[in-house]
């Protein structure tokens, strides 16, 4: 049996209508149309966020990119690794449509490390060298990075400097002040948690 009433607005429907009829009118199709669209990307920024550590989740160090550039959430403006003032919270940044998804801000003083292994993916399985690095350092909270051949490993410590290794095929960045992460899709399994890792340079230096 068909409701009486326009499924958007409740309002009635106009006589003589079909049966099938569910709008009073075009406009209340569009907004029926937008609604349902809000819905499903609200869904999938939620399915999203449920893959992201709550204690990055809770910080305000949050950005959206473009280009590789941080940009911000609000505005369509760039944003910058060393101005708080260009960066949300999480909510913000994924609720955003600006540039093409999220990034996080790293910022001396919070005490996360993120450890950087570029190229590393092959056909979805990961390099030896990398398998090595990642096999070697604690378990803990990993993405893919959006180029798909890129790694970050996230952990709780800090670094002085950010550093870089590269050797044959080994390229290995850490760092934890000054830059931002694209976030990319967590590998599946590895934990929604960050590891301790007090000494990132010498626990690296003894797996490459
Ligand atoms: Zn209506």
């Amino acid at each position: 049996m068909t409701s009486a009433s326009c499924t958007h607005c409740h309002g009635p429907l106009p006589l003589p209508r079909r049966a099938d009829m569910r709008y009073c009118s075009g406009s209340c199709r569009v907004l029926a149309a937008r609604r349902r669209k809000a819905a499903t990307a609200a869904r999938v920024r939620s399915e999203q966020a449920a893959h992201i550590p709550a204690e990055l989740r809770a910080k305000h160090r949050w950005v959206r990119h473009l280009n590789k550039r941080p940009t911000r959430c609000d505005l369509p403006r760039w944003a910058s690794v060393r101005d708080p003032s260009t960066w949300s919270d999480h909510a913000a940044a994924a609720a955003s449509t600006v540039g093409e998804g999220i990034g996080y801000v790293l910022t001396a003083g919070d005490g996360i490390v993120v450890v950087d292994l570029d190229h590393a993916v092959v056909d979805g399985e990961l390099l030896p060298w990398a398998r090595r690095i990642v096999d070697g350092l604690p378990p803990t909270y990993m993405e893919r990075g959006r180029s798909g051949t890129g790694v970050h490993l996230w952990f709780r410590g800090s670094v002085s400097c950010g550093r870089r290794i590269r050797r044959g095929d080994v390229a290995v960045e850490w760092y934890s002040d000054g830059r931002y992460i694209v976030i990319g899709d967590r590998v599946p399994g590895t934990p929604l948690d960050l590891a301790e890792l007090p000494d990132a340079a010498a626990a690296i230096a003894s797996l490459v």
